[in-house]
């Protein structure tokens, strides 16, 4: 059936911005049908206000909210890249901070816990500096790439470096992102399959070897991905 298929369901209900009524109308289940498998699939409903701003109410000329949120690359950008807090991103697009939050939690981007978020402005302006200055001169050392075609960079003074002294350069990538070293049992996940493409938005953190898995599995039922990629990272 269509309504248990993520992908439909997404596109009916984000990309479409068809309503619960609508979808349900189309296939002729009840709308708290429709409410039940977009919860089981972890996408995000809409608050009433932003319900509101639907297509078919467009007639009202009201001004439309901004729903770049529900784009993962956007969200990325926004949070991680440029820092910006949960509250300045929900006010940008005029939601409340729990869509925000719930579209980080979706897309699985790491939320900051409390006292880092609460950093002034400057203290973020200053780490994202030291940050960017520490990426330029630390990214030119050693390159090589490894077995299933990762790419090693030399970091002879990082506490998890092979015995040759390379880390694997997603996860340096995660970790400047992160301001921390990850945990050895953490596992970035490269969301195209492509294990060279290292560019920040096409990584994903999952916390355990176990939490990648199941995501995997889950891209390999729903048929976004073939048994190849499954097998990669
Ligand atoms: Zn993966």
């Amino acid at each position: 059936m269509s309504y248990k298929n993520r992908d439909w369901l997404y596109l009916k209900y984000v990309t479409e911005e068809l309503s619960l009524g609508d979808i349900a109308a189309e296939i002729g289940v009840c709308p708290q049908t429709i409410s039940y498998w977009l919860k089981k699939y972890g996408i995000p409903t809409r608050t009433v206000s932003e319900a509101s701003w639907t297509p078919s109410f467009l007639k009202k000329a009201r001004p439309r909210i901004d729903v770049s949120f529900r784009n993962r690359g956007w969200l990325f950008q926004k949070y991680i890249i440029e820092e910006r807090s949960l509250a300045a991103i929900s006010q940008e697009c005029r939601v409340p901070l729990r869509t925000i939050a719930a579209w980080l939690k979706y897309f699985a981007i790491p939320i900051r816990d409390y006292s880092s978020s609460q950093q002034t402005e400057n203290c973020r302006k200053i780490k994202s500096e030291k940050l960017s200055k520490e990426r330029s001169a630390r990214w030119n050392g050693g390159r090589k790439i490894a077995c299933g075609g990762y790419i090693l960079l030399a970091r002879k003074d990082h506490p998890h470096a092979d015995s040759c002294g390379y880390v694997m350069e997603h996860r340096l990538v995660m970790e400047s992102l992160l301001g921390r070293y990850l945990n050895p049992s953490e596992v970035v996940h490269h969301i195209d399959g492509n294990v060279t493409n290292n560019s920040p938005e096409n990584l994903m953190l999952f916390q355990s070897p176990r939490d990648h898995r199941i995501h995997h599995a889950g891209m390999l039922r729903e048929g976004v991905i073939d048994v190849e990629i499954y097998l990669g990272e």
